[in-house]
C-alpha cells in the first residue's frame, strides 16, 4: 500500500527559508550575530543563564563531560533505553558507562541509580525519554548526597516542563539544578536546524569551559588580554573540539524556537487523540505521562501487550506499513544489545531486566505537527483494527459451546 502517513516530516516554513537567504546574502555564514541571537532567545526560553549553540546534542554531552573533567577511572550512570550517543560520549572521554534500569514510565529509575553508585561514580546522565520528564528531584537528591554531577540529555525535551519549570531551568523552588543540559536540533527532533544542538548551564565557570572547548580550546581571555597585538592574536590553552553552530543553522533555529510552543500544543493534542482512541484497546498500552509535568511529546511510544496478541512487534510494524501505509519506528534498541557494548553488557552492574522486557513491546507511532488530525485518527484506528484482528484466541476450558 502507498504510504499514507510517513513516520516523520519536519515543519520548516517561509520564515526559516527567508532568514537563511538573508544570512547567505549578509556574507556572515559561520558563528556570528544570528547564533548570538539564537543563544539569547534560547536562554530566555528555558530560563538558563548560559546557552551555547553547538552542532549536535552529542557534542553538548561530550563537551559537558570534558568540561567537568570526567575521564579514565570515572564511572557515569545512564539509561539503557536511549540513543547510542548518550553512551558513546562517556566512552569518548575515557570514562566507564554504567547502566541503571528504567522504571514503569521507561525513564531511568532513581532507585536503580542509587544501587549502581560506587566510589568511582562521578556523574549521572538522565534522558527525558520521548519528552517525558525524569523524576529529577530524586536524581538531584542522589547527586547532592553522593557529590555527583548531573548532565541532562534533553534531546527529546525542548518544550517539556518539570513541576512547573522548563527543562533546563532546574527547580528554583528547591534550588536544585543540573550542571548542564544538552538539546538536539537534529532533523527529526521537536525543534530542528537540520543538525545542531544547544548546551545550557547555570554555572558561569562551566560556561566558559564549554565555550573554550567548543572552539579548539582557544582562550577568549588571552585574546582580550593581548588585544594590543591586534585581532589576529589567539592562544590555545587546552585541546578543544570543533563543535560550533553556524549562522545558517541559527537562522533556522531562531524561527523554530518562536514556533515551539505551538508545536508542543499540537503534539499534545495529537497524543491525546491517540490516548482517547487506544485507551480501551486491551491489546495495547498507551504512552506514559505524569501529572506534575508537561510532556514534550517528542515520541508517542505505544506498548504492545504481547500476551494478548498472536503477532510480535516486527509483524505489527510490517502490517502497519504494508496494509495501512503507516511508517513507525522503535525507540530504542537497548544499549546492552549493541555489539559495541557487548563486553560491558555482561557485567552484573549493567543488568537492566526492565529495559529488556519493555523493548520488544515498543512501537513509536507518527507524531509531528505537520500531520493532520485526520491522519492521527487514521493511525489510531489502524492500530485498533490490527490489535483486534490479531487478538489471541483462548480455547474454552471444559468443552463449553
Ligand atoms: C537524537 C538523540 C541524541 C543525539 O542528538 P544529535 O543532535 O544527533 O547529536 C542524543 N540522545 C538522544 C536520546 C537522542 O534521541
Amino acid at each position: 500500500m502507498a504510504l499514507q502517513v510517513p513516520y516523520h516530516k519536519p515543519s520548516v516554513g517561509r520564515e526559516e527559508i527567508d532568514e537563511v537567504v538573508r544570512t547567505l546574502e549578509s556574507g556572515w555564514l559561520t558563528t556570528g550575530p544570528r547564533t548570538a541571537e539564537f543563544e539569547k532567545d534560547f536562554r530566555q526560553y528555558v530560563s538558563a543563564p548560559h546557552a551555547l549553540a553547538i552542532n549536535s546534542c552529542t557534542a553538548g554531552l561530550h563537551l559537558a563531560l570534558a568540561a567537568l573533567n570526567i575521564g579514565p577511572g570515572d564511572e557515569v550512570i545512564t539509561t539503557p533505553l536511549t540513543f547510542c550517543a548518550t553512551v558513546n560520549v562517556i566512552m569518548h572521554v575515557g570514562a566507564t558507562p554504567v547502566l541503571a534500569d528504567v522504571g514503569a514510565d521507561g525513564n531511568i529509575d532513581p532507585v536503580s541509580v542509587a544501587a549502581k553508585i560506587t566510589e568511582r561514580t562521578r556523574a549521572i546522565i538522565p534522558v527525558h525519554l520521548a519528552g517525558l520528564p525524569v523524576n529529577m528531584n530524586a536524581i538531584w537528591e542522589l547527586a547532592r548526597r553522593n557529590r555527583l554531577h548531573v548532565i541532562e540529555d534533553c534531546a527529546h525535551a525542548i518544550g517539556a516542563m518539570y513541576q512547573g519549570y522548563q527543562i533546563g531551568a532546574g527547580n528554583p523552588s528547591t534550588g536544585y539544578y543540573s550542571d548542564a543540559c544538552a538539546y538536539s536540533f537534529y532533523a527529526t527532533k521537536n525543534l530542528t536546524t537540520g543538525e545542531g544542538g544547544m548546551v545550557t548551564t547555570h554555572d558561569e565557570n562551566l560556561a566558559s569551559s564549554l565555550k573554550r572547548l567548543c572552539l579548539h580550546g582557544i582562550s577568549k581571555d588571552a585574546w582580550n588580554r593581548y588585544s594590543d597585538k591586534g585581532n589576529w592574536f589567539y592562544e590555545v590553552v587546552e585541546s578543544g573540539f570543533k563543535y560550533n553552530m553556524s549562522d545558517l543553522q541559527s537562522s533556522v533555529g531562531i524561527h523554530q524556537l518562536r514556533k515551539i510552543e505551538q508545536f508542543t500544543e499540537t503534539r499534545t493534542r495529537y497524543a491525546k487523540i491517540y490516548n482517547e482512541i487506544l485507551g480501551d484497546v486491551a491489546e495495547v498500552e498507551t504512552a506514559p505521562d505524569r501529572d506534575d509535568s508537561r510532556h514534550a511529546w517528542h515520541l508517542y511510544m505505544l506498548r504492545l501487550n504481547l500476551g494478548k496478541l498472536n503477532i510480535d512487534r516486527a509483524e505489527f510494524i510490517n502490517i502497519m506499513r504494508d496494509e495501512k501505509g503507516i511508517g513507525t519506528s522503535v525507540h530504542f534498541i537497548p544499549i546492552q544489545l549493541h555489539p559495541f557494548f557487548g563486553a560491558y553488557a555482561k557485567r552484573p552492574e549493567n543488568h537492566c531486566p526492565n529495559s529488556l522486557e519493555l523493548y520488544p513491546r515498543l512501537v513509536s507511532l507518527p507524531l509531528y505537527p505537520a500531520m493532520s488530525e485526520g491522519q492521527v485518527e487514521y493511525v489510531a484506528n489502524a492500530v485498533k483494527e490490527i490489535a483486534h484482528a490479531s487478538r489471541k484466541q483462548y480455547m474454552a476450558v471444559g468443552g463449553g459451546a
